[in-house]
């Protein structure tokens, strides 16, 4: 579907699943389990903090890496989360979401040819960012039915052109968090190898029993790593794209580097109310977990009785299933039949892996949002309840 008018770098990049998906869901009036967004917002005060600096003066050009009351709230919420220390004013830069960092990082520290290494199946950003900055991805396929890293076959992934580790836990779209030891093979790693560790780490307050480590607290990784998080998921307010980068002082400076000629910048009036909610309401994403976990079992209860095989994520918004046991080989076209059959809207997993050929890791798997209202969620398993799902 490439035009010939189509710059050679975003060329062979599919356009996004969700534009497809979701405009589906409108036209079947289907329950939407597709793209990850809540539809509760995050808290009350911190949305009477952005109009509050809206009606104060917050309306012009904000300074370049950030506020400072957002980039001090940064610091502290490093601090008070992992012990994590940074220098509010060389080691945080703000971004227009967590996605623009990851942008940003890729655009501001990866050369032609430059190879990261990256977990896949991919949030779907990091191919076209990697192939943008003319990098080269090196896949490490995190397999079903555990999902877990295969640290011989993360040894394997590694060459002499090899200069980046691009990691996401939890991840999305498996669910996995990676554990103490799966990040330590990833340390010894860059260690050895000298290779930067790029982290996205959006789900960080997002994990259910397990807890969530940040490899920059590993030994030997503080300055090796950059670290990317946002306000979207853990506020839920996904609409107003502020993130943050945080790291040593040069890796900061190179997303800064790249951050200005995109953005330059973004979010002024917002900057402060997330300053706010990072600051005064630091239990908020505890309880929003909480509630995400409930969820995440009324959610797999649901897959499990409309006889989709779902594997239990430890972190994130997300739950896979297999459509195989239904007699689907094919996840791409049980997510296409899925609203005429059910009233209901998935994200085929095939589109986050490189190879989508028949029997290659994602074919089977489906995605489904559990970040919906309590209402939605059960309307939508009521919904896979009744329908007849079989190939
Ligand atoms: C949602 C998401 C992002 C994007 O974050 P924004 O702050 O909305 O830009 C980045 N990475 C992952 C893994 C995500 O799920």
């Amino acid at each position: 579907m490439s035009s010939p008018r189509l710059a050679t770098r975003l060329q062979g990049i599919a356009p996004t699943i969700f534009s497809e998906m979701s405009a589906l869901a409108v036209r079947t009036g289907s329950v939407n389990l597709g793209q990850g967004f809540p539809d509760e917002d995050g808290p009350p005060a911190v949305i009477a903090e952005a109009v509050r600096a809206l009606e104060h003066g917050a309306n012009q050009y904000a300074p370049g890496p950030g506020v400072p009351a957002l980039r001090h709230a940064v610091a502290r919420h490093q601090q008070r989360h992992y012990g994590i220390e940074v220098d509010p004013d060389r080691q945080v830069v703000v971004t227009t979401g967590c996605t623009e960092a990851v942008a940003s990082a890729l655009l501001g520290l990866v050369d032609p040819g430059d190879e990261v290494v990256v977990l896949e199946p991919y949030y779907d950003s990091y191919v076209a960012m990697i192939q943008m900055a003319g990098g080269v991805r090196r896949p490490v396929t995190l397999r079903a039915p555990d999902f877990r890293l295969d640290v011989d076959e993360l040894r394997a992934a590694v060459t002499p052109r090899t200069r980046f580790v691009l990691l996401n836990t939890p991840h999305n779209p498996t669910g996995t968090v990676l554990t103490r030891t799966e990040l330590q093979a990833v340390a010894d790693l860059a260690v050895e190898h000298d290779l930067v560790v790029i982290t996205d780490e959006v789900y960080e307050h997002l994990t259910y029993d397990v807890e969530h480590v940040p490899i920059a607290t590993l030994p030997g990784m503080a300055e090796r790593t950059l670290t990317l998080s946002s306000a979207g998921k853990s506020y839920s307010f996904t609409g107003w794209k502020v993130g943050w980068a945080t790291g040593p002082a040069e890796l900061v400076a190179a997303v800064l580097a790249a951050k200005q000629w995109l953005t330059f910048t973004s979010g002024s009036p917002l900057q402060p109310a997330v300053a706010v909610a990072l600051d005064e309401e630091p239990d908020f994403p505890a309880r929003l977990c909480a509630s995400l976990r409930e969820r995440r079992d009324l959610l797999l209860d649901g897959l499990h009785a409309a006889g989709l095989a779902a594997y239990v994520p430890q972190g994130t918004y997300f739950a896979t299933a297999s459509v195989r046991e239904l007699g689907w080989a094919d996840g791409m076209a049980f997510c296409r039949a899925l609203p005429e059959r059910a009233g209901v809207v998935a994200i085929p997993s095939q589109v986050f892996y490189d190879d989508q050929a028949d029997g290659a890791g994602g074919r089977d798997l489906v995605r489904f949002a559990f970040c919906k209202a309590r209402g939605v969620l059960d309307e939508g398993v009521a919904r896979l309840g009744k329908a007849d799902l079989s190939a």
